[in-house]
């Protein structure tokens, strides 16, 4: 008997890479070497139970491509860690730096660990012993490799990355900046939490907003009555969702892995957050139809669909039945390779991955910033005392014909907070990348926006590397 192939997320990511190359002029072997991981770090360590049984634990840390250092990306807790799925993340992390210009080369990690099974504290031993790990081999530090959260971590686990970090190695001056994704209260930044869901809601917003784009699809435009199907309400989904929803979409589905919501009329989605974190899930939710078989939602007609959770998860099983007319890859490799032909076929727009979810390392590199020149934004802000600008905002008021909430005078008196400069910079990322991704489609007559985003980063990352050249 043939054994069947399993799936890898790297060979996939290779696939579309060779694809996009045979639309430029780029010589084999740089192409070769750009493909691969530089490094593939994967270790093994034990945790001891409370009742003296011990287990041993998977890790993993790849560093794609060191192009740009120090290398940048998420680390991720899930039973379905595997090597060829941290390498392909690792080297979506390259291509996404590189298509919305944010100087990192790609890199990405994982523990093979389902999160819900453990308790916090035996969290905290696998957080800081995995840490440890990658501080022995030099695996992390804010000038080589700097982790954030990914599927299954949050800025929890980042303080206790940086806190290991810091106290084993004192010495290093901007020790905040290993890591990003942290709490305030470490050394974070405002609006990190949400900018991956509010990267997704700025894309799709952008991809409706294009007049031609939308005929062609046969949709209105813009994102008004627009109906969604959202997979995934973690941190990613809920914050696109919300957004979107903001914005005048209806949310008509959510699917999570223990059953989903149907419900034309819209989902409220604030209201459906709160059930889920009360009742671990939506059963017995009553507004709207219980899907015991969460995964058939993705099916479901609507007019965009966004998967939000893991890779694998539109395949050749169930590409043909998807009735979505644009679908908004919030999550890394949701659309299998074989799978990404036929929907292309069916003239579905697919925005990518390496673009629609790259808010989050967007405001990682702002979080960076701050943390390497040890300044907090909102700090350099003077407290203004507003009564002695009246004057000078009745005057803008009169010569503009406009007229400022208390909340937009303060922020013309004093100009931007910390979440103001974090916000407009992820705009201006997300707005200009969809855009130049779009122009290389239009341009070289090319289907789909994968393969245009991939030729962009592609064409950016070869310059980089034939400007570095080969040591020795
Ligand atoms: N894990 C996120 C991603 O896949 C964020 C990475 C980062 O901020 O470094 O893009």
């Amino acid at each position: 008997m043939v054994k069947k192939q399993e799936y890898s997320l790297f060979e996939d990511v290779c696939k579309v890479v060779d694809f996009a190359a045979s639309h430029m002029d780029i010589h084999p072997g740089l192409l070769d070497q750009i493909k691969q991981c530089n490094s593939v770090y994967k270790f093994n360590f034990p945790l001891r139970n409370a009742d003296g049984t011990y287990q041993v634990i998977e890790g993993y840390r790849v560093q794609h491509s060191h192009h740009k250092l120090p290398v940048k990306g998420g680390i991720r807790y899930s039973s379905f860690v595997n090597e060829e799925e941290v390498k392909g993340l690792a080297a979506l992390m390259t291509y996404k730096c590189a298509l919305v210009n944010i100087p990192y080369g790609g890199a990405k990690g994982g523990v093979t660990i389902d999160p819900t099974k453990y308790t916090t504290e035996q969290l905290e031993k696998i957080t800081r012993r995995y840490t440890s790990e990658l501080i022995k081999k030099k695996f992390i530090g804010p000038a080589i490799d700097v982790p954030a959260p990914d599927y299954g971590t949050s800025s929890r686990e980042m303080a206790w990355i940086v806190d290991t970090f810091e106290a084993f190695n004192p010495e290093v001056i901007n020790a905040k900046g290993c890591v990003t994704g942290k709490p305030l209260s470490q050394h974070g930044i405002e609006g990190r939490t949400e900018a991956t869901g509010m990267g997704v809601f700025i894309g799709i917003r952008e991809a409706v907003g294009v007049r031609e784009d939308m005929e062609a699809l046969g949709l209105d435009v813009g994102l008004a009555g627009k109906k969604v199907i959202v997979q995934g309400l973690g941190n990613v989904g809920y914050y696109s969702a919300k957004y979107l929803q903001e914005a005048g979409a209806k949310i008509v589905g959510i699917a999570e892995y223990n059953g989903g919501i149907w419900n034309e009329d819209g989902i409220d989605v604030e209201d459906i957050k709160t059930y889920q974190l009360v009742n671990k899930g939506f059963l017995g939710y009553e507004k709207g139809t219980f899907i015991e078989d969460a995964k058939s939602l993705l099916t479901y007609p609507c007019d965009i669909l966004i998967p939000a959770a893991l890779e694998n998860q539109i395949t050749l099983d169930n590409a043909d039945k998807i009735q979505a007319k644009i679908i908004g890859e919030a999550a890394n490799g949701p659309v299998t390779q074989d799978a990404d032909k036929i929907l292309l076929k069916k003239g579905i727009m697919i925005i990518p991955d390496m673009y629609l979810n790259a808010g989050g390392v967007t405001v990682s590199y702002f979080e960076w910033l701050k943390n390497l020149s040890r300044v907090s934004f909102g700090k350099l802000e003077k407290r203004y005392d507003m009564k002695k600008y009246d004057a000078l905002l009745e005057t803008i008021e009169k010569a503009t014909g406009d007229s400022f909430s208390e909340q937009q005078k303060e922020l013309i008196v004093r100009g931007a907070s910390e979440r103001d400069l974090v916000n407009s910079g992820l705009e201006e990322t997300m707005v200009t990348a969809y855009h130049e991704m779009n122009r290389v489609r239009k341009e070289k007559n090319i289907k789909d926006l994968r393969t245009a985003g991939f030729i962009l980063a592609l064409e950016r990352i070869a310059i980089s590397y034939m400007d570095l050249g080969i040591f020795p």
